[in-house]
């Protein structure tokens, strides 16, 4: 996978699936714009792969439309997950993760797309879940906002093929992170057990290999994405799931 002379914006990418993915893509010689609400993470980073940072808060509109427009990757990898029963989920938080996991990722591809249709290539990937198929109990502000995400990387697949822009979905189950750690913590308060038990006895219940995916994992997949044997997967979206959705 070459890379070099490509830009590549990653969000979230100073923690967990967004840093591996801007390593790798950083590795396969891409110039990586690193984007992250925790500007320090972003920093972090960038230095170590010879990237450039910017601290933008994704729930803000306005900044994510200020950002740059040409680039030829675009990893909408940042996400944020609220715990909560449906009768006691506060809205609040719900139209905050429409915002950051749906709003912004169709802003960005907004803004993206007329340079990639003017290069004739893009690669967009779209982070989004197991829960972008399928859902969980009280997640309704995350699977609501992936499967929304999940129609819009369809779209984009749609409109961007005739212009040599794929667009697809990359669906993890649980990957080993700080969201994960805190959605385990979460959950452990919800059901009243113990860390352990989430992991094994709700998280891993369902899934065929009980292991926690690793962030690079999925980097390397969505590296493929951007590779030329991949030119031709669009609108798909990859389950990294250790077979969860398989049955
Ligand atoms: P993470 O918490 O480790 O990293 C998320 C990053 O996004 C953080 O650096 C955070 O600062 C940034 N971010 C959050 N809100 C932001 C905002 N408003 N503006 C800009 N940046 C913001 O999480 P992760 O596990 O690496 O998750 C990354 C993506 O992968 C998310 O979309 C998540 O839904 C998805 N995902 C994760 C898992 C998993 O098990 N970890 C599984 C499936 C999908």
């Amino acid at each position: 996978l070459d890379l070099t002379g490509r830009t590549a914006l990653v969000t979230g990418a100073g923690s967990g699936i967004g840093r591996a993915c801007a390593e790798r893509l950083a590795a396969a010689g891409a110039e990586v714009l690193a984007v992250d609400i925790d500007e320090r993470a972003a920093k972090e980073v960038a230095a170590a792969i010879g990237g450039r940072a910017i601290g933008a808060d994704l729930a803000d509109l306005d900044a994510v439309d200020a950002l740059p427009a040409a680039v030829d990757v675009l990893v909408n990898n940042a996400g944020l997950q609220v715990v909560a029963p449906l009768t006691e989920f506060p809205p609040d938080k719900f139209a905050l993760i429409q915002r950051v996991m749906v709003e912004a990722p169709f802003r960005l591809t907004r803004l993206v797309l007329p340079h990639m249709y003017d290069r004739g290539w893009g690669r967009i990937v779209n982070i989004s879940s197991v829960h972008g198929v399928v859902a969980s109990p009280y997640k309704a502000a995350y699977v609501t906002a992936k499967h929304g995400l999940e129609g819009l990387s369809k779209v984009t697949a749609l409109e961007g093929a005739e212009h040599g822009v794929t667009a697809n979905c990359v669906n993890p189950a649980f990957v080993r992170t700080p969201l994960v750690d805190k959605q385990i913590a979460d959950q452990a308060a919800v059901n009243g057990i113990a860390e352990t038990e989430v992991v094994e006895k709700i998280m891993l219940k369902r899934a065929a290999i009980k292991k926690l995916i690793e962030p690079e994992q999925v980097a390397e997949f969505v590296a493929y994405l951007c590779s030329p044997p991949a030119s031709f997967i669009t609108g798909s979206s990859i389950m990294i799931d250790g077979g969860w959705t398989a049955h």
